[in-house]
């Protein structure tokens, strides 16, 4: 019979909102159990592109928006932690680019003149060119204008790597939950029939938050999924690039991140409005094939003939929005000891956890003392999509 567990704050969902609460609330003192049912940060997290944004993407819009405001403090804070004097401690975290870059292959200036003039990128964007650009672009038939954003790119599974080194004994694999209840009064989970007692319960399992919910018998908050559909080249001609490629409209055309394979090789990973509504629409082959005519016309001296191609289908899971709309911020919503909720975005993690540490501090729960943990079965770690289908 397993053993009964109390712990200050029990979170279920160890993508890289569960593992950034986890690591925050063990800093302070608190006592903590993660359950992940599948992999470390397996979900969206090691799909993400590792981009910190700076809220320059959405100025895109030419408004300011709430996303522009809330977003722009996450580099600062991701770069201290970093660099090891932040409000965690990532020094080890692979750093993949400094910069991300806003590369405008035409004449779409009056896109660009509401983006410079918006607060969230002012005095944040110096126009790059000649030996300065990233090395993919840097080719003599390369035209247009490209900016660096002070916006950064980090390896995602470095990231899950250390943020679950900072969760120490507190990881456990577990599959069936159902509620704990006292009195009709949720008091903790029941993991695998392990009972673990918590002051406060934390559901930040992505896409798998809505069957919680059923489990625990309700139905807020709805969340909705956003389908998208990335594009993933490998070969030995693709060089480092990290970069919105603009289009007409006010989303990036062409999201460009480039990631270390483990046989040495690099990985473009393709995102923005091509792997959105028209993207998810196209068959896998289809989706290649605009990848590499898009390509094609914008980068013609990059060797693409030596890649391999894939496609992967993935999820954005999200509180519902009316007309699918982007959220603009981490969101949290609370039911007595319950909070539930999703970053939005990988760079919104820390602003996550500021949500339930405030409502922590609020209902005034302390760390109180906890009695060592059993040995908990761990879950494993996630995997990067390319090393699964381009081995
Ligand atoms: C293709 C793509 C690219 C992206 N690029 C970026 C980017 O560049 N920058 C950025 O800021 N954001 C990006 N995002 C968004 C970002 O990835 C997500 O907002 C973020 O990773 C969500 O983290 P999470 O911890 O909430 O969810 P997840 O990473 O999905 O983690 C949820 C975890 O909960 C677990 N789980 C589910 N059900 C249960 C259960 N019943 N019991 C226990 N565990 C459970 C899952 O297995 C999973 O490990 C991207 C998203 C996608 C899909």
């Amino acid at each position: 019979m397993p053993s009964v567990i109390s712990t200050d704050v029990l979170i279920v969902g160890a993508g890289v909102a569960g593992l950034w609460l986890n690591a925050r609330l063990r800093r302070q003192g608190f006592s903590t159990v993660l359950v992940e049912s599948a992999t470390l940060g397996g979900g969206q997290t090691v799909k993400s592109q590792g981009i910190i944004h700076g809220g320059a993407k959405y100025a895109l819009h030419g408004a300011l928006t709430g996303a522009s405001e809330a977003i722009a403090d996450m580099p600062r804070r991701w770069r201290e932690a970093l660099a090891g004097n932040g409000e965690l401690d990532l020094s080890g975290v692979r750093l993949l680019s400094e910069a991300h870059y806003l590369w405008s292959p035409g004449t779409i200036a009056g896109n660009l003149t509401s983006f410079f003039a918006s607060k969230a990128v002012r005095g944040r964007v110096d126009q790059v060119k000649g030996d300065q650009l990233p090395l993919a672009l840097q080719d003599k038939r390369f035209k247009g204008k490209v900016y660096r954003l002070a916006e950064l790119v980090i390896d995602v599974p470095s990231l899950v790597q250390r943020l679950a080194e900072l969760a120490g004994d507190g990881l456990l694999a577990g599959q069936k939950i159902e509620p704990l209840l006292e009195g009709g009064v949720l008091v903790g989970l029941k993991v695998d029939e392990r009972e673990i007692r918590a002051q406060r319960i934390v559901l930040s399992a992505g896409a798998g938050t809505a069957a919680l919910l059923e489990a625990l018998g309700l139905t807020q908050p709805a969340m909705q999924r956003r389908p998208l559909h990335m594009i993933i080249a490998k070969g030995p001609g693709l060089k480092p690039l990290y970069a919105h490629c603009l289009g007409g409209g006010t989303k990036p055309r062409l999201t460009i991140t480039t990631h270390p394979a483990s046989d040495g090789q690099w990985v473009w990973y393709m995102g923005g409005d091509i792997a959105e509504t028209d993207g998810v629409a196209r068959e896998p082959a289809e989706q290649i094939a605009t990848a590499q005519k898009e390509l094609g016309q914008l980068l013609p001296w990059i060797d693409l003939d030596s890649a391999q191609w894939a496609t992967l289908r993935v999820d954005r899971a999200e509180p519902l929005q009316s007309g699918l709309t982007r959220p603009d911020n981490a969101f949290l919503a609370e039911e007595g000891r319950l909070l539930v909720g999703w970053p939005t975005k990988l760079a919104l993690a820390p602003d996550f956890a500021d949500r339930v540490i405030d409502s922590l501090a609020r209902d005034g729960i302390q760390p109180a003392a906890a009695a060592p943990l059993p040995e908990l079965p761990k879950p494993p770690m996630g995997v990067p999509a390319w090393e699964q289908l381009l081995p």
